[in-house]
């Protein structure tokens, strides 16, 4: 009698040329395994198995991973500062590099103000208000 086989592969791309890693027998531990490399796809496989144990048919469909964890190189997160006043701008990775910009900038120009915008993938850019004053 024929039967279905499946097993699963963690891989990073649905293109031609992506890196498969895996067989793994459930979803669970090629889930695992994708997030652990930063893999953003699952592949599940379905060989037909015929009767004479021959593969008579090879089914793969590809599933997308909800949450995959970012990569070091793009971080999620970035802080601009922008002078309201001449509209000078800096982009920082850490809070306290915009404060020092903002410092040496407001410092140099008397009566200039920085603001900060906060960046990240989900809202695009945000200004933070009343940052200034937060750590003064
Ligand atoms: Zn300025």
């Amino acid at each position: 009698m024929a039967y279905k086989e499946i097993f699963w592969m963690a891989c990073d791309s649905t293109e031609q040329l992506r890196a498969e890693y895996g067989p793994f027998h459930t979803r669970i531990e090629a889930e695992a395994e994708a997030k652990k490399m930063g893999f953003g796809f699952l592949l599940r496989y379905e060989h037909m198995i015929g009767d004479n144990d021959d593969i008579q048919e090879v089914r793969c469909i590809f599933i997308e991973l909800p949450d995959v964890p970012q990569r070091a190189s793009q971080p999620a997160r970035k802080l601009h500062t922008r002078c309201a006043s001449c509209g000078e701008s800096a982009v920082h990775e850490e809070g306290w590099q915009a404060e020092v910009w903002a410092d040496i900038h407001e410092f140099e120009h008397t009566r200039h103000r920085v603001r900060l915008f906060e960046q990240n993938r989900a809202d695009g850019l945000k200004e933070i208000a009343g940052w200034r004053d937060a750590c003064a």
